[in-house]
């Protein structure tokens, strides 16, 4: 029989997304099912997904969830059942899921997600017949609660239900005041070091990491990393102290949604075998871009960026480094949005480098697509990165990644050092120091490699070669999740 599983998610494609959580929650349950694990999703009923399920049905109701009133309505969109949380009072809004449309966080979203986790709690207690679960699995702050509420649940089947958090950025905890405590619904005990409280207030990641029975980050590097102040980010040393119950799992990518010889985004389709029909996808990328066609031969490479313009994925850098980068020969297509004052500043690098350097200021997964197909390289310059999924569609799309070597980007991508490239392992480039000379001179090494074509061309094949599926990562799923239940039983 399949072990049953909830995961517990604030977003999940094709539904509703923000970042790389939502397509690792999207890919989950596709990923297990070949190992003998049956999951079903619960997520939050924004109007993006409400729109979306199809036919619905409710299963179970709260009169006052952390409230407000709720409905469980399930669905199958897909190959895998879906539970939405219909919420109105706390979920249907304009804007993301976590803000209104300027991107300020809405004031109420500590109850919005302790809602969340309160009826994940409810649901593996027992609560509603028709939905049975033997383990939950919950993904970053917003579901973090979920265990919590388990934990200190008042039926002791709820509390014997073994439990997963997984960390796919420890930069976002969802901190709240002291104040909250009383409308949680938890016992007093629970607001102690080893329960909910966090410096005084209430930790959400925090209450997680203690409650569950066993962490996961998402990849090995990043297991470690967040071991050490400046990756833990004050939850240091609870990693620390779980140490044996905290484990790295990379994550996949979804090969049906990100096949370059199938992908229908694309000019034109091709495989690791016929690269050079990459070169109308280049083409078609400059013109969309307004970037002056690179002159075939000894052209620079045409670098592309996508995603979020923050601090921690080493755009500042990206910034000062542009005028190398084009001095290189090198241009740059940049598609993402984040924060405003870097999204004026690359509008800003862009007049000023007319024809060689493109910006586009947004979301668009269509264009993200096309700019795999045809960059020639993709730079992820962050100053750390729990997995980061960009680099790996550019391993698929033969966008050659050239990497900080740190969290994720670090396990996935081998460096194209004389030793790699002599075994035909090569795949990318990786480099030390977020900071001028460190990206700097990857750029150069790009540059020098990518006017070697032999060379360039087995880096190509090597990435699109390497194995970034699910296939291994949703095997080490199962496997913990079956170790789990062992324990429990
Ligand atoms: P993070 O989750 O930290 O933002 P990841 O690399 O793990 O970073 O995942 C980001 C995901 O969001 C990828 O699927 C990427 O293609 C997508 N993405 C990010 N920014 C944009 C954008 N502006 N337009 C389209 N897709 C984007």
């Amino acid at each position: 029989m399949s072990v049953r599983v909830l995961s517990v998610v604030s977003e999940a494609v094709p539904l509703v997304k923000t970042g790389g959580l939502a397509d690792v929650a999207g890919a989950l349950p596709g990923a297990v099912a070949p190992h003998g694990v049956a999951m079903t999703t619960l997520i939050p009923g924004y109007p993006a997904v409400l729109a979306s399920t199809g036919k619905v049905r409710a299963v179970h109701a709260w009169d006052s969830l952390l409230g407000a009133p709720a409905r469980l309505l399930a669905t199958k969109p897909g190959e895998h059942p879906l539970l939405v949380l219909d919420a109105p009072g706390l979920f249907d809004r304009p804007g993301s899921p976590y803000g209104d449309a300027l991107g300020k966080d809405w004031a109420d979203n500590w109850r919005r997600y302790a809602a969340l986790g309160r009826a994940a709690a409810d649901l593996v207690g027992g609560a509603v017949k028709s939905r049975q679960f033997d383990l939950l699995h919950a993904h970053d702050w917003q579901a973090a609660m979920a265990p919590a509420y388990q934990r200190f649940a008042p039926l002791a089947k709820a509390r014997a239900v073994p439990s997963v958090m997984t960390i796919h950025n420890m930069a976002f905890q969802g901190h709240f005041g002291r104040e909250i405590f009383n409308q949680l619904g938890l016992p007093r005990i629970a607001f102690a070091i080893d329960g909910v409280e966090y410096h005084k207030g209430v930790g959400f990641l925090k209450a997680g990491m203690v409650s569950a029975s066993a962490i996961t980050t998402v990849s090995p590097t990043y297991a470690a990393e967040i071991r050490d102040p400046e990756f833990g980010m004050g939850l240091e040393g609870l990693v620390e102290g779980r140490g044996d119950r905290v484990f790295g799992i990379v994550n996949g990518i979804d090969t049906a949604e990100w096949n370059p010889a199938t992908d229908p985004a694309l000019a034109a389709n091709y495989t690791a075998r016929t690269l050079a029909k990459r070169g109308a996808n280049k083409r078609a990328l400059e013109a969309e871009f307004g970037l002056i066609e690179s002159a075939r031969g000894d052209g620079g490479p045409l670098f592309i960026v996508v995603g979020r313009l923050t601090w921690q994925k080493g755009m500042d850098v990206l910034l000062e480094v542009l005028d190398h980068l084009v001095g290189m020969g090198g241009s740059l297509a940049l598609l993402g949005s984040g924060d405003a004052a870097m999204e004026e500043a690359f509008r800003a690098a862009a007049a000023r480098h007319p024809g060689r350097v493109g910006v586009r200021i947004g979301y668009d997964e269509a264009l993200s697509h096309r700019m795999q197909g045809g960059g020639d390289a993709i730079l992820v310059p962050s100053r750390f990165e729990p997995c980061g999924l960009t680099q790996l569609y550019g391993l698929a799309y033969g966008c050659v990644p050239v990497v900080a070597r740190t969290g994720g980007l670090a396990d996935t991508v081998i460096d194209a050092n004389i030793a790699a490239m002599a075994m035909g392992a090569g795949t990318g480039i990786q480099f030390d120091g977020i900071h001028y000379r460190g990206l700097a001179n990857a750029i150069t090494r790009t540059v020098e490699l990518y006017r070697q074509p032999q060379a360039w061309r087995a880096i190509q094949r090597a990435g699109m070669k390497s194995d970034f599926s699910w296939s291994q990562s949703g095997k080490a799923y199962a496997d913990l999740y079956a170790r789990l239940l062992a324990e429990a039983a």
